[in-house]
């Protein structure tokens, strides 16, 4: 499957070269370290896959990889439900494995188990304004999205600063996510700069956001970002009736309503599905130009999209059954990450306390 990946930086650029290599983008220094994560809120999902996953499984034999499950960030706005982030925990991990991340290559760990990282949030959070925070265009959205209104958790208003202490607590110089979280490391190197001003030297290190061309995924029901919050998604686990279904219910072109019509392509979910995982990019650029010529019904565009989708997935889900069989083990797994990922989060914290005369014996 070709991706192309580009720095944020220059993600606006990335159209014109669409079948590009994605490495040719992505800095060759073998000193990277890269750190990405995921609320486990629910299953993980095509956005996810598009979005990080797959630039995770990619990379995670070129530099060295720490993989987060956010459950305290989660908290954030789930706080009145944590038993379903306590579940999700074990259930998103055994989504990575699935889809190929290797615990030998990437270290997997549980973020509400390095009290480090809450450390640094607190101090951190001396480094931004509330007006800051509130200005961050994903906090803007995300508020809007659940509705709420004045009544903002406050964790949840400071959350990009606890994402800022996961980053710079490893180090971390490339962030593979979704085009929605830009905003996000954008805060974080301004915490970096902020704080190595103050240290008077480079303590921290600035990050850079790897997005892929698909930078957003959009959901079923045609609104712009699959997401486990809004109910539109297709999940890596999804049985192969479930994904029928699921193809079914895409949105498509709703003014192409006799086969003969024209069709159009924008804003055509089963089409941006398909630039996503088709392979075959002749054949895909040949049913597009029939689409527009009017002549090809819906129904066959799906049925092209439910065999790539079932393809893809089937071997996924096989690998998640496999893994299902053995939980304890892979609560073992997450054990040892998560050990080897505090020791690198306490050298960090070590080093900021120090900096900033908070280190008394
Ligand atoms: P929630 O609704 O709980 O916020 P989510 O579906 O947005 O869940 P997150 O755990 O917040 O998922 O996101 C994890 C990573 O996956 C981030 O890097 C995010 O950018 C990426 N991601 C999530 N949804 C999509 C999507 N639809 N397209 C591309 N990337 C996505
Ligand atoms: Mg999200």
């Amino acid at each position: 499957m070709s991706e192309q990946t580009t720095p944020a930086n220059t993600a606006s650029n990335a159209g014109s070269n669409a079948t590009g290599n994605a490495a040719s983008n992505v800095p060759s220094d073998k000193n990277h370290l890269i750190l990405t994560g995921d609320r486990p809120t629910g299953p993980l999902h095509l956005g996810h896959f598009v979005g990080s996953l797959r630039n995770r499984v990619k990379y995670q034999s070129q530099y060295k990889q720490f993989i987060m499950l956010a459950d305290a960030q989660a908290l954030t706005d789930n706080m009145d439900d944590p038993a379903k982030v306590h579940n999700n925990v074990l259930e998103v991990a055994l989504d990575y494995l699935a889809v190929g991340i290797d615990p030998a290559q990437s270290t997997i760990f549980i973020q509400s188990q390095i009290p480090e990282l809450t450390e640094l949030t607190f101090y951190y959070l001396n480094l931004v304004t509330v007006a800051r925070l509130e200005r961050n265009p994903t906090i803007k959205q995300e508020i809007l999205l659940r509705n709420f209104e004045r009544d903002i958790p406050a964790g949840f208003l400071t959350y990009p600063v606890s994402q800022a202490a996961d980053i710079t607590a490893f180090k971390a110089s490339l962030v593979p996510v979704g085009e929605d979280q830009i905003p996000m490391i954008e805060q974080t190197n301004e915490i970096v700069r902020r704080f190595n001003r103050l240290a008077k030297r480079d303590i921290l290190v600035e990050a850079q956001a790897l997005v892929p061309e698909i930078g957003r995924l959009p959901g079923i029901d045609g609104k712009a970002k699959m997401s486990k919050s809004l109910g539109n998604t297709i999940n890596l686990g999804a049985t192969s009736a479930e994904i029928k279904a699921a193809v079914k219910m895409v949105y498509t072109d709703p003014l192409h309503l006799r086969v003969e019509d024209p069709g159009h392509l924008e804003g055509n979910v089963a089409f941006i599905y398909l630039d996503a995982f088709d392979t075959d990019k002749e054949g895909l650029q040949a049913m597009k130009e029939h689409y527009v010529r009017g002549g090809l019904g819906d129904g066959m565009v799906k049925k092209r999209l439910e065999g790539i989708l079932q393809d893809m997935l089937a071997p996924i889900r096989e690998r998640r059954q496999e893994y299902e069989k053995d939980r304890g083990q892979v609560l073992q797994m997450l054990k040892q990450g998560t050990e080897r990922a505090r020791e690198i989060a306490a050298r960090t914290t070590d080093e900021v306390k120090a900096a900033i005369g908070l280190k008394h014996f």
